[in-house]
C-alpha cells in the first residue's frame, strides 16, 4: 500500500496510539449530528487498536473554527455518539495540548478512548509553520501516529502531515485510507478497461485539472452540471445566463478531443426556485438569453446510459444539474440509477454526488464511496498525498 507503515505493521499492546480521524461531521442547526456516516467510517482502526490493547487518543476537527474556541464546534457531541457505537466509555478532553490533556493521556490504560477537542481551535492546525511546539506537544502524548483522516488527507496541516515527523518509523496509516487506496490506487496505474469517468458540478476552477489528468487515463469523459458550460461555450454555442467560469472556456478548448462526451439536450430554467418554467432544448440551439442550464436532458441520459453499460470501471464526480431542487435532479437520480445497477467495479467520491446516492437510497450498490471528495480527487490528480506521504516507510 503505496509502500507505508501501516496499522497492522504496529506492535500496539500496552503502547499508546494517537490517531487522526476525520470526524468533521455535517451538524444540524440545533447543534445535533446531521450525519454519522463518518464516526462509522473511522470505527474499524479504532477497533483494532482497542483490540490489540493500545489506548487510543483521537484527534479531529470539526467545522470552520476561524482559529479560536467556539463552543458551538466541539467534538464532545461526537464523544457521546462514538462511546454509543464502541458500546464502551469514550474519555473527552476540553483541549487538544496542554497539562489537563497530558494527564488524561498518561492515565489512559490499553482498551481505552480519550478523544481531543477540536484541533482547529489553535491557528497552528491548519498553518504549522506559525508554532511548531503545537505539534510537538500532540506527539508528547502517544507511542504511535496514525492517520485514518482520509477526508484532510489532501492538506498538509499539523495533525495529518507536520506531526509524523516526531514519529520517525511509528507512522502509520489506517485501515480507511487502506480501503480508500486499494480503489484509487487501480485507477491510477492498471484499471479495468473500458474505464470510464462521469464529471459534474460546478467547481471549474477545481476539478479542471483533474479532468486534464483523468484524460490521459481514461478510455471516455462524460461531463455534465456546470461543468459542462464551459466546454460547450468552446465549441461555439450560446449558454445565456448558464453558471460559467468564463476564465476556463479557453482551457476547456484546449482539452476538447474524441475522449470527452458532452450533454446533446439539456434542461433549462429561468430561474432557480422550485416551481421555476423550464423546458428542454437540443444542444446545438443554443441557450436563450434569460435561461440558463439547470440539468441533462433525456435524450443525453438515454444515451450516456447505454455508453456507460460497457465500462467495466466507473468514476463519478459531481451532480449533472441543479439536484437541489427536485425539478432539476432527474439527470442526476437517472444516472445514479444507472450506475447502481451496473456489475462494473463504480467508485464515488464528492459530497454532493455521495449525497445525491444517499438520497436515494443506492450507497450499498455502488462499490466504494470515498469519504473524502477534495482527496480522492487530489489523489488522482497528483498521484499522491501529502497526509500519506508524510508516514513511515513500510517494512
Ligand atoms: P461534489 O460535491 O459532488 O464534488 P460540486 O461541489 O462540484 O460536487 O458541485 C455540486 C453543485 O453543483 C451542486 O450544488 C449543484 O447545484 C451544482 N450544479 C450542478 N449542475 C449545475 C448547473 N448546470 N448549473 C448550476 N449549478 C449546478
Ligand atoms: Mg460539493
Amino acid at each position: 500500500m503505496m509502500h507505508k507503515l501501516t496499522l497492522q505493521d504496529l506492535p500496539l499492546k500496552g503502547k499508546k496510539v494517537l490517531m487522526r480521524v476525520d470526524f468533521n461531521v455535517p451538524l444540524n442547526k440545533d447543534g445535533t449530528i446531521l450525519d454519522d456516516t463518518r464516526i462509522q467510517e473511522a470505527l474499524p482502526s479504532i477497533q483494532y487498536a482497542l483490540n490489540q490493547g493500545a489506548g487510543v487518543i483521537l484527534m479531529s476537527h470539526l467545522g470552520r473554527p476561524k482559529a479560536k474556541k467556539d463552543p458551538t464546534l466541539s467534538l464532545g457531541i461526537v464523544a457521546k455518539k462514538l462511546s454509543q457505537f464502541l458500546s464502551a466509555p469514550v474519555f473527552f478532553a476540553t483541549d487538544c495540548v496542554g497539562k489537563e490533556v497530558e494527564k488524561m493521556a498518561h492515565d489512559l490504560k490499553g482498551g481505552e478512548v480519550l478523544l481531543l477537542e477540536n484541533l482547529r481551535f489553535y491557528p497552528a492546525e491548519e498553518e504549522p509553520e506559525t508554532d511548531p511546539t503545537f505539534a510537538k506537544q500532540l506527539a508528547s502524548l502517544a507511542d504511535f501516529y496514525v492517520n485514518d483522516a482520509f477526508g484532510t488527507a489532501h492538506r498538509a496541516h499539523t495533525s495529518t502531515a507536520t506531526i509524523a515527523q516526531y514519529f520517525p518509523g511509528k507512522a502509520a496509516l489506517g485501515l480507511l485510507i487502506q480501503k480508500e487506496l486499494a480503489f484509487f490506487e487501480p485507477l491510477l496505474h492498471n484499471p479495468k478497461r473500458p474505464f470510464y469517468a462521469l464529471i459534474g458540478g460546478a467547481k471549474v476552477s477545481t476539478k479542471i485539472g483533474i479532468l486534464k489528468a483523468l484524460m490521459t487515463k481514461v478510455d471516455r469523459v462524460f461531463i455534465g452540471g456546470a461543468m459542462s458550460t464551459v466546454f460547450l461555450k468552446a465549441q461555439g454555442i450560446s449558454m445565456g445566463n448558464s453558471l460559467c467560469e468564463e476564465s476556463f472556456v479557453s482551457v476547456a478548448k484546449e482539452l476538447l478531443n474524441h475522449k470527452i462526451v458532452l450533454p446533446i439536450d439539456l434542461v433549462i430554467a429561468q430561474d432557480l426556485r422550485p416551481d421555476a418554467t423550464f423546458k428542454i432544448i437540443d444542444v446545438p440551439e443554443g441557450v436563450p438569453p434569460g435561461w440558463q442550464s439547470v440539468d441533462i436532458g433525456p435524450k443525453t441520459v438515454a444515451a450516456w446510459t447505454q455508453q456507460l453499460s460497457q465500462a467495466a470501471t466507473l468514476f463519478w464526480n459531481g451532480p449533472f444539474g441543479v439536484f437541489e431542487i427536485p425539478l432539476f435532479a432527474r439527470g442526476t437520480h437517472a444516472l445514479a440509477q444507472a450506475l447502481a445497477s451496473l456489475s462494473a467495479t463504480t467508485i464515488v467520491g464528492g459530497g454532493d454526488s455521495v449525497a445525491a446516492i444517499q438520497s436515494l437510497g443506492l450507497s450499498k450498490k455502488f462499490s466504494h464511496i470515498s469519504t473524502g471528495g477534495g482527496a480522492s480527487l487530489e489523489f488522482l490528480e497528483m498521484g499522491h498525498l501529502p497526509g500519506i506521504d508524510a508516514l513511515s516507510p513500510g517494512r
